[in-house]
Order: structure tokens, then C-alpha cells, then sequence
């Protein structure tokens, strides 16, 4: 396979390391890449959603294949874009169209969709301009907390939990007519809190049939204990200590299996990864939310611990036998700690020169997110710098080599949570 892998984080790096130990990678070019990628192909200066460069690339470099890492060219369509064109729909890219991509998209249609296949999730309404008044009466005498959520995209910001009412009112009336997260709060859904624990789970489907990946749980707060504002993401552990097996037969009947019957019962073509969000509330799983493509850094622990040959996957799903397939996964522990810049997610500084970036071991990995080369040196390039994942047989073993790594890596103003997984150790 030449393929094109679209992204630039640590998941794509991660992704990346995965697909080059392949036998069926002939070649690989990321765009546009980090210092990371370009340890195991050929980083090309194009952007994720660039669509006319994405083609001319593909057809200039006989490209088989093209992944997509997040989200943003898969719900603006890449998909959609290759089936249409006449020189590229032979090149499969792996995720779903932008109808399908709704379900990270559009909360109100992946709420929906859940309420159409009975997938347990919070009991939600969704209100938008001509139903305004009627959502301020709803929020007046609704529970509190009270979630309400931006149906678009909204860069991880566009859901707020309020414990008072009036203020509910005051945001809700902040995301409809004040534009508060743009087009994205044209629509808002008003949700029932969920109060539990939540983790990541993960499946390769090729529309008709799924495979389930190690599952995750990233830790999403700047502060140690939880605390403080949300990021991309901090760290993650897998597998998840508390999905036991009667918990995940659970997630499979009451969530995976819907999902996955309703999107072929409603013919939606989806080739790919979904990420489900999920929340354990007295032992029972609950959708919090769809995503249509791996998480980031859930990926940096779970490529790592699956020991299937991903293309190999890949190949299942484009070929619609992915049913035939079985998913292998390490039976150690993973950990990832994420290296972030000083002040992030706030204001923060690039070009830092990182040093002391340890070679890989068998059981250590680090992959890198906002990194750039220059000159001979690793520069900081971004907020999320660099992520180490760590391999062993217990939880607490890992953590201690992650955290070991983090202290030795160095750059100015680096910070990293020495907690991740503290609720496990
Ligand atoms: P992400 O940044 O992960 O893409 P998002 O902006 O798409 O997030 P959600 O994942 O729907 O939004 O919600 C963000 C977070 O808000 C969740 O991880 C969860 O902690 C909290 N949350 C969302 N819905 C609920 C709910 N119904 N009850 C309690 N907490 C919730």
C-alpha cells in the first residue's frame, strides 16, 4: 500500500509507527506531519482539509489508501470528496462520509440516532431560534446540573455543565443568539447529567460488522486530581481497570452492536474507526458521545497494545470482511504521559528546543504531537508537545517509567500531570 496518513498530533505519529511495521506498507507520507512522523515516512506540506492538494498528491504519487487522523476532513467530506471524482474513487480512505461523521458533528443527529436504536445515553431535547422560548421555560424548571451542548463542532469547548438555572438561560441564550461558538450553537441540546466514570472504547467497522480495540481512559484536565481547564488531553491508561468483562458484554450488546446494526439498517456507509464516549453510571454503560475517528493520546496506549497487523485490518474493512477477522491485544498495560508546553491551553510559547528524547525500546515509545525539526534540533511546535507511552505488566510500573521519561525529556517551560491513572495506583 502508498498511503496517506492526514494529521500532525501524536495520534497520527502513533498511527504512523503502527502502519510502517505493516509487511503491506509500501511507502507512507503524512501530511503534514511532525518531527515524529518523519521517522517513519516522507512528511508532505499539505493541509489536513485541503482537498485539491490531498488529490493532486494522490494521483501525482499513485497513493492505495488514505487515513484520516481527526475528524475535520472526514466532516467536511473527504470521503464523499474521492467517491465522486472519477480519478479517485478507486483509493479507499478509511473513515466514514460526512453524513456518517454527523455522529461527532451534529450532537442532535447522534442523539437521534441513539434515541431511533434505543442506545442508552442521557434524555436530551434540542432547541434553536424558533423553539427559544420553549427551551428557556424547559431549562427553568429542569435539574441541575444542567448540560447543555453546542450541536456543531466547537474545538472541545462547546459543552457547559451549570449548577444554576438562570445561568443555564444566560448560555443557552449566549450559543443561540449571541453566536457564542458560531454556527456551531445555531442548535443546542440540553442533556441530563450523567454523574459516573467515564473511558473510551474503541471499534474498526467496515459497516456491517465491527472489530472491538483495547479500550481507554484519557485524562483530560491541565491539573493533577482533575482539576483546572480542559486540553486535548493529558495522558491515558489501557486497558481500563474497571471495564471487567461483564461490564464491556454490556457495552457490546446495549451500545456497540446498535450502533453498528443501526448504521447498516439505515444503509450509512462507514468504513473505520468509532469512538464511543461512554460513562459508567451504576455499573451501565451510557453514551456521552460519538467520534468518528481515534482519540488522541487514546491512540499513543492502544496502537501499542493491539498486536493485529493494522493494514491488515485496513484491508478487511475495504475489502467487507472485517468479520473474519479476530483482534489480538498485549496483555500489559499501557500508559501514556503527555509532555505539554508552559501555559497551555492557554498562551503559550513555541520553538523550544527539546533534548534528551530517549531512543525506543521495547517497552517504551514516545511519540511526538507539536513538534517540528530545524536545523538539527527538535523544536516545540505546539501545545501538546510530546506524549510517552509506556509497556508493563502492572499499572503502577508503567506510570513510574512514563512519569521517569517525562522528568529526563527537557525543554523550557515543560509540564506534565504526574497523575495519570491515579485513581488505578
Ligand atoms: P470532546 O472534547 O471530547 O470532543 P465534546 O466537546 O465533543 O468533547 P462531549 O464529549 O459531549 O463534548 O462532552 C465533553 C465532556 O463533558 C464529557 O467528556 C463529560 O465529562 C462532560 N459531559 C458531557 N455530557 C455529559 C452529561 N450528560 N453528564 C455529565 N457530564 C457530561
Amino acid at each position: 500500500m502508498k498511503i496517506l496518513l492526514l494529521g500532525s498530533g501524536g495520534r497520527e505519529h502513533a498511527l504512523a509507527w503502527k502502519m510502517t511495521q505493516s509487511t503491506l506498507c509500501e511507502q507512507l507520507f503524512i501530511a503534514p506531519g511532525n518531527a515524529g512522523t518523519a521517522q517513519h515516512g516522507q512528511n508532505v506540506d499539505i493541509a489536513v482539509s485541503d482537498f485539491k492538494k490531498i488529490k493532486a498528491f494522490c494521483l501525482e504519487n499513485a497513493i492505495t489508501l488514505v487515513v484520516p487522523g481527526s475528524e475535520e476532513p472526514l466532516v467536511k467530506g473527504i470521503y464523499d470528496f474521492f467517491q465522486q471524482d472519477e480519478a479517485l474513487k478507486h483509493i479507499p480512505v478509511m473513515g466514514p462520509s460526512a453524513y456518517a461523521a454527523q455522529l461527532e458533528g451534529s450532537k442532535a443527529f447522534a442523539k437521534q440516532f441513539m434515541s431511533r436504536h434505543n442506545i442508552p445515553t442521557a434524555a436530551y431535547r434540542e432547541f434553536d431560534e424558533s423553539t427559544y422560548e420553549e427551551g428557556v421555560a424547559y431549562l427553568r424548571q429542569h435539574a441541575t446540573p444542567i448540560v447543555l451542548k453546542a450541536d456543531g463542532l466547537a474545538a472541545g469547548k462547546g459543552v457547559v455543565i451549570l449548577e444554576d438555572r438562570e445561568a443555564a438561560v444566560t448560555e443557552f441564550t449566549q450559543m443561540i443568539r449571541e453566536a457564542k461558538f458560531g454556527d456551531a450553537s445555531k442548535k443546542v441540546v440540553v442533556e441530563q447529567f450523567l454523574s459516573g466514570i467515564e473511558l473510551s472504547v474503541f471499534v474498526l467497522t467496515d459497516g456491517k460488522s465491527y472489530q472491538l480495540l483495547p479500550s481507554a481512559k484519557d485524562y483530560k484536565r491541565i491539573g493533577e486530581g482533575d482539576t483546572g481547564l480542559n486540553t486535548g488531553g493529558m495522558g491515558a491508561v489501557s486497558p481500563v481497570p474497571f471495564a471487567d468483562k461483564a461490564f464491556m458484554d454490556q457495552v457490546i450488546e446495549q451500545v456497540v452492536k446498535p450502533t453498528v446494526d443501526g448504521l447498516a439498517k439505515e444503509n450509512i456507509a462507514y468504513n473505520g474507526f468509532i469512538f464511543f464516549g461512554l460513562i459508567k453510571v451504576d455499573g451501565a454503560p451510557f453514551v456521552i458521545e460519538y467520534n468518528c475517528r481515534m482519540g488522541d493520546p487514546e491512540t499513543e496506549v492502544v496502537m501499542p497494545r493491539l498486536q493485529n497487523d493494522l493494514l491488515e485490518l485496513f484491508q478487511s474493512v475495504i475489502d467487507g470482511k472485517l468479520s473474519a477477522q479476530k483482534v489480538y491485544e498485549d496483555s500489559r498495560v499501557a500508559t501514556t504521559v503527555m509532555l505539554v508546553a508552559g501555559g497551555y491551553p492557554e498562551a503559550y510559547e513555541k520553538g523550544k528546543v527539546i533534548t534528551n528524547i530517549p531512543a525506543q525500546t521495547q517497552d517504551q515509545l514516545v511519540f511526538q504531537a507539536g513538534t517540528k525539526a530545524s536545523g538539527g534540533d527538535i523544536l516545540t511546535n505546539g501545545g501538546r508537545v510530546l506524549t510517552i507511552t509506556s509497556l508493563a505488566s502492572d499499572l503502577g510500573i508503567a506510570l513510574s517509567h512514563s512519569r521517569q521519561t517525562a522528568e529526563s525529556i527537557d525543554f523550557e517551560g515543560k509540564y506534565y500531570r504526574r497523575d495519570i491513572g491515579f485513581e488505578f495506583v
